[in-house]
């Protein structure tokens, strides 16, 4: 019998024992007039242990078909835990498929990590769909080992409405019209590069449109493309076209990006980012606000960290939100200067002498995503820095204004800025 958790001290439940991940494939159908979801999911995993049984992590749906290899498999539902047990024992080390059809109405979650925001499957005011799981919510849309400690790779094929467009985590393979009742579109990507579950999205919107950024494809080397709404294809924020040289400044920091691609998808209703895999998710709030561009860098750096190197327990985000938060000073520093680089520095850690954060390394686990994460986390590495370059980070006499950049608090909680 696999254990019902991976061991993760802040989330017991969260992933699951005896198996590992290799590849999700998810063939989903999306209704939008009556807010359905059907879907059909294959896990491919290698055993680990000798399982009798095993569990996944899912919440919500009817589960219609559920097989191990060619054999229905009898399951159980207690909370998050699908406890499945198969035909046929399976030992370790052996290959196996999971296949689960499943069906019902997709729904945000709320999350025991923060209370300030819904996170799961949500719904924009346009009527867009898109999914921000970060941290325990990819199990809400598809049955997975949800946690960063088993990447895997994945395939979403996505059949909607003619007139919807689909966005997705990875590289955009084609579309296929179909029939379904109505006239369908089928959209087919592919994350080739292991994921964790919480950065696996899709978006799902009328008028979306997949667009090059020319301008930061050649200054990145690789494939800049956004996923954006009708009035942002037509009309795309200014800071899009700074993608490219964040990625060669960022790149000189820490090395090579870690991806084939990138790029960003904006959607209504969501007051914050989250740094999904080779596709970032922006709140339209945070798209108009002054602060955009940083937070642009910040999602970019999390490809690196967060996403290509992962936390083993989710009580070390400051792992991830402080490489972020320390990418915004780079930023600063590549296109300001070093002077307000340093008046910057000097100002945060003035602001977090009061601020009584907790340390980021102890963060509370109802408040996850806290100040402390980001901003301790940041200078932290902007102190390591001069320990290790000799760089000296002391505040100098700046001509004019001080700093531009980015003060969390004046924008959006840090909290929600994911
Ligand atoms: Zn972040």
């Amino acid at each position: 019998m696999g254990a019902a958790g991976i061991g993760d001290d802040y989330y017991p439940t969260l992933g699951n024992g005896g198996y590992d991940v290799q590849h999700y494939d998810l063939d989903l159908f999306y209704d939008p007039d009556d807010n359905v979801l059907d879907a059909a999911v294959v896990i491919t995993a290698m055993a680990t242990q000798d399982l009798t049984a095993f569990n996944l992590d899912f919440t919500g749906f009817d589960i219609v078909d559920l097989r191990v290899g060619d054999l229905p498999a009898t399951f159980e539902r207690n909370a998050g835990e699908l406890t499945i047990t198969p035909a046929v024992p399976i030992a370790s080390g052996e290959r196996f498929d999971v296949t689960i059809a499943y069906a019902g109405n997709p729904t945000a979650s709320s999350s025991p990590a923060f209370d300030r925001v819904a996170i799961g499957w949500r719904e924009g005011p346009e009527g867009e769909q898109y999914i921000v799981a970060e941290p325990d919510a990819a199990h809400t849309w598809f049955p997975s080992n949800d946690h960063p400690l088993d990447k895997a790779t994945f395939s979403f094929i996505v059949t909607v409405p003619d007139g919807y467009a689909v966005g997705a985590t990875g590289e955009f393979l084609g579309i296929e019209p179909g029939q379904e009742i109505v006239e369908t579109l089928t959209y087919a990507w592919e994350m080739t590069t292991p994921m964790a579950p919480y950065l696996a999205t899709i978006v799902i919107g009328e008028g979306y449109q997949l667009v090059e950024d020319p301008v930061s494809s050649e200054a990145a080397g690789i494939p800049i493309r956004n996923f954006l709404p009708a009035d942002l294809v037509a009309d795309p924020p200014d800071a899009l076209d700074d993608t490219g040289e964040m990625l060669t400044v960022l790149e000189e920091a820490f090395g090579p990006y870690p991806f084939d691609r990138y790029g960003i998808t904006v959607v209504g209703g969501f007051p914050a980012a989250l740094e999904n895999q080779t596709f970032s998710v922006f709140g339209r709030v945070i798209v108009d606000s002054p602060f955009f561009e940083f937070v642009l860098v910040h999602e970019l750096a999390h490809q690196w960290f967060g996403n290509s190197v992962s936390i083993a327990q989710w009580s070390d985000i400051w792992l991830n939100e402080g490489f972020a938060t320390y990418s915004e000073l780079l930023w600063i520093e590549h296109r300001q200067g070093r002077a307000v680089y340093d008046q910057v520095v000097a100002d945060r850690r003035q602001a977090a002498s009061t601020a009584g954060y907790a340390p980021p390394g102890l963060p509370p686990p109802t408040d996850l995503f806290n100040g402390g994460v980001y901003q301790l986390g940041g200078l932290l590495l902007a102190d390591l820095r001069v320990e290790a370059r000799g760089l000296d980070a002391g505040p100098q006499q700046v001509g004019g204004e001080p700093g531009e950049g980015r003060r969390e608090d004046d924008v959006v909680d840090p909290a929600l800025d994911e």
